[in-house]
């Protein structure tokens, strides 16, 4: 499996050129949250908002890496209780957090979980 280019990211300053920029080490790109360039001097309110969602997409795709890593460390250290005293031993509960904490480790990482 490939290995995603390592944290931390950081979501840079809006430029009207390229939009919202996430960058990791050593200044490697990792995406533009790209931007309208006609719109980039609008602050009409739906443009406003828009920038906003924009940036905030460029943060949750920042964070993404540290995401991952808290998402695997609680994997590693916290233990559901589904299976004590059920007749199901191989299916965790309704409602259980692993199964959706594995979830999106597995969409993080490419990676199947049981
Ligand atoms: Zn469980």
């Amino acid at each position: 499996m490939t290995e995603h280019t390592k944290g931390p990211w950081i979501a840079g300053k809006f430029s009207s050129v390229v939009g919202w920029p996430v960058v990791g080490s050593g200044g490697r790109l990792i995406c533009d949250m790209a931007f309208p360039r006609h719109l980039a001097g609008d602050e009409a309110p739906k443009v406003v908002a828009f920038k906003a969602e924009v940036a905030a997409n460029a943060r949750l795709i920042a964070a993404a890496p540290d995401l991952l890593e808290a998402l695997q460390t609680v994997d590693r250290q916290v233990f559901c209780d589904c299976f004590e005293g059920t007749n199901s031993p191989t299916e965790h509960q309704p409602g259980c957090f692993v199964p959706i904490l594995r979830a999106a480790i597995a969409k993080a990482t490419g990676a199947n979980h049981d």
